[in-house]
């Protein structure tokens, strides 16, 4: 009876679940594949950003539903329209910006907390803004699940920075913008560097560095992207 019935159904129950998500130990190696493979395999060294993105668990910061792809180099859905970057774009613009033990760094674009995370576990004092409330706090409160506590959230328009907390070593932008906020440029220490995707806000944009030299803008383009848009003043949504 057992086994011509309850075992074969049993069995069948097994093969029908829905697949079973990594162990800690498979996305650790997970993990270090991506590391190998799209972060130092595509020309990332600096080694505060490979032991950050080392260390920070993506899958936490993702929704069930597609944390199977944690590891791999492609943005995913995070809710209410938005995504989480790319690894690769994540260390590209950790890197460009050359940040310096204990920096104070400002991202626009909290998103799922992910660059946060990454930012403070190199050792930066983090501040982030978000527009979408929901975002905002699911970001805040995961952040401070995790630990971190040098990274500060806020709910609002980054267009606008963060003045009282400013000035800032360093300002990451990770929303598509159709210029640079100068609230940004203003918020910026001398010596400071700010990374932005610049051109459309609907299609492609060229992440650009600029660095504040004597009050002058240095300004270098870097490759196309391709980010969601920067809504609020940017764009008037
Ligand atoms: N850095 C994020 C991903 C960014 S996606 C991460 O690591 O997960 C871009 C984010 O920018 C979205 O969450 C979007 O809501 C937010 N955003 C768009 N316009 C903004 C604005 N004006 N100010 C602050 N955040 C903005």
């Amino acid at each position: 009876m057992f086994l011509n019935y309850i075992l074969p159904s049993l069995l069948f129950i097994g093969v029908f679940q829905t697949p079973t998500l990594p162990n800690q130990d498979q996305f650790q190696s997970q993990r270090m594949t991506m590391i190998e493979r799209d972060i130092k395999g595509r020309g990332i060294s600096d080694k505060r950003v490979l032991a950050a993105m080392t260390k920070v668990q993506r899958h936490l910061f993702v929704p069930p539903s597609v944390r199977n792809a944690s590891y791999e180099d492609f943005p995913l859905p995070i809710g209410e329209g938005q995504t989480i970057s790319q690894p690769y774009i994540v260390a590209l613009m950790s890197e460009e910006l050359k940040l310096k033990e204990g920096e104070k760094v400002l991202e626009i674009g909290t998103g799922s907390g992910y660059q946060a995370a990454v930012l403070a576990e190199m050792g930066m004092d983090v501040r982030s803004i978000e527009i979408r409330k929901g975002l905002a706090e699911s970001a805040g409160k995961r952040l401070k699940e995790l630990g971190y506590n040098n990274v500060k959230v806020k709910y609002g328009d980054g267009y606008f920075g963060w003045e009282e907390e400013g000035p800032f070593d360093a300002v990451m932008v990770t929303a598509a913008a159709n210029h640079i906020p100068p609230p940004l440029i203003k918020q910026l220490k001398e010596g400071g560097r700010l990374i932005i995707p610049v051109g459309s806000t609907t299609y492609y944009q060229t992440l650009t560095l600029v660095t504040k030299v004597k009050g002058n803008l240095d300004v270098r383009q870097i490759m196309g992207v391709s980010f969601v848009p920067m809504i609020g003043k940017m764009t008037g949504e």
